[in-house]
């Protein structure tokens, strides 16, 4: 079979300075082990073809097809707050762009693939537990709404990669929207590029943002929407307990996706303050700091843009600062109103913020389940006998916050059933909980066993629907199953 990609590529065509042209490096024995078959046909790639040995030979990096134009592209970053002048694509391959069913440019790139002039001292390589976990969550993301990177398969190299120990090797092929990032733009004002900036600005908005051509102030505009795209996802982040885990400027995409998928994770219990990432010994990335980072990230991104808006460095600045401080009343417009939604307000009221935050408040206090309290406030909206009140640890504080509800909600004209059927459709039944994920990757690494990790997939693809026979992938893990740190497994 011949495997057809139609790539128009855009990326390789921008000056060399960005990106180092470098093929995939060939393994041993390749082997597909997923294929994201509807992601495939919505990119118009023949998914029957992608399965057969040819086409697991190039989602390997093992040949490379027609049309490609394979580059390691170049970024910066400030990882953990400390500036790194050149980071780039060091275990990742963009092998091209294709545009897909809906118009989209999409970026294929493979993950795990083999060293690059980026590489500095690592192996270029994916082991496959991060690949999985990467699989699972950004496809989890995908059904939940959540703009995100896609997987569009996993192979296992049939090599081993050495970390802590020898583990199986893997790639992941990743669909994205396009691979840049803050730090591609922290790249070139380090080098002060100034044209490479207004090179690279002028892609963004032409693939991203072609509605800002003809805005007035074109670099104003576009920091304006990656702004409001960064609040609206960090909201939606928030309002399903999603922790990225490592929020470095690289890891802090230009489109408004999800990207980046190491030791992130979704809480069980409500923690404002929850971390799980092993490298995060400050919590600079907890949950409740993710919409301060965000900023934060944005805030770098402005310094880059700043030769762009004016010769005139003050000038400069103050209109930065000016677009920067729409962030916090966009992050919090979108995450109230989520939150309304996820309570079941159709309407806005005064104190309704503040019923809301009781009801938070009560659910740290007691360790409440996220995602549970949510979806079984869900089912209480149409029938008294759900029980929320399980899900904390002094059933009495939530009692006494259901009696506000339903007399709040009683002022709306909406019935039950419209009601619970709205909550359930932003309250997700499913979420990768952990200890799922772990025990998913455990399976696959030692018993080359892929049949739970197909089965949390096909779960995750329908988070509100209650899917009876798949209760339990709803329960929060026991006691001695939960996953009290996650690894960037890198
Ligand atoms: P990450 O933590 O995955 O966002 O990666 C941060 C930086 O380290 C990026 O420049 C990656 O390309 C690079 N990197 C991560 N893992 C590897 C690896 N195994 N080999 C080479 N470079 C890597
Ligand atoms: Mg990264």
């Amino acid at each position: 079979m011949t495997v057809h990609f139609p790539f128009q590529n855009s990326y390789s065509a921008l000056p060399d300075s960005f990106f180092a042209r470098v093929a995939p490096t060939p393994v041993a024995a390749p082997r597909l082990i997923k294929l994201n078959r509807p992601l495939a046909v919505q990119l118009g790639l023949d998914p029957d073809v992608l399965e057969s040995p040819e086409g697991a030979a190039i989602l390997a990096g093992k040949t490379v097809p027609d049309g490609a134009d394979p580059i390691a592209m170049a970024y910066a970053g400030h990882q953990f707050g400390q500036f790194v002048p050149q980071l780039g694509d060091g275990r990742a391959i963009l092998l091209g762009e294709v545009i897909d069913r809906d118009g989209v440019r999409r970026d294929i790139q493979l993950k795990g693939s083999g060293p690059t002039p980026f590489s500095r001292r690592g192996d270029g390589r994916a082991a496959l537990g991060p690949v999985l976990r990467e699989y699972i969550v950004s496809e989890a993301m995908f059904a939940l709404g959540i703009p995100t990177t896609r997987s569009l398969a996993a192979v296992v190299t049939g090599e081993h990669v050495i970390r802590e120990t020898a583990l199986p090797g893997a790639v992941l092929t990743r669909i994205a929207a396009s691979h840049i990032r803050v730090g591609t733009f922290q790249f070139f004002a380090v080098r002060r590029d100034t044209e490479a900036i207004r090179a690279l600005a002028d892609h963004v908005i032409a693939r991203h943002y072609p509605e800002l051509r003809e805005a007035e102030r074109p670099y104003h505009a576009l920091l304006a929407a990656v702004v409001a795209r960064q609040a609206e996802l960090v909201a939606r982040w928030l309002l399903v307990g999603f922790i990225h885990g490592v929020m470095n400027t690289d890891n802090s995409s230009i489109s408004g996706e999800t990207i980046d998928y190491g030791p992130c994770a979704f809480m069980d219990a409500y923690n404002p303050a929850q971390v799980f990432s092993s490298i995060d010994e400050m919590g600079r990335y907890a949950y409740a700091n993710q919409p301060r980072i965000a900023l934060w990230n944005l805030t770098r991104l402005a310094e880059c843009l700043l030769p762009l808006f004016s010769d005139e460095q003050e000038k400069a600045v103050a209109e930065a600062q000016d677009i920067l401080g729409a962030f916090s009343d966009q992050f919090s417009a979108a995450y109230q109103a989520g939150l309304r939604r996820k309570v079941g307000l159709f309407t806005e009221r005064d104190g309704d913020e503040a019923l809301i935050q009781d009801l938070l408040d009560a659910m740290a206090k007691n360790q409440a389940d996220f995602t549970l309290t949510f979806r079984k406030l869900s089912d209480a909206a149409g029938d008294d006998g759900a029980d929320v009140r399980a899900q904390f640890m002094e059933p009495a504080a939530f009692d006494e916050w259901a009696g506000r509800w339903r007399a709040r909600i009683a002022l709306e004209p909406q019935t039950a059933a419209e009601r619970q059927s709205a909550m359930h459709a932003v309250n997700p039944m499913f979420i990768p909980r952990n200890h799922r994920v772990e025990a998913v990757i455990q399976a696959a690494v030692h018993d080359d066993d892929y049949a739970p990790f197909e089965e949390l997939v096909q779960v995750l693809a329908k988070p509100f629907e209650d899917q009876p026979e798949f209760a339990a992938y709803a329960d929060p893990p026991l006691p001695d199953q939960r996953v009290l740190r996650t690894f960037c497994g890198t």
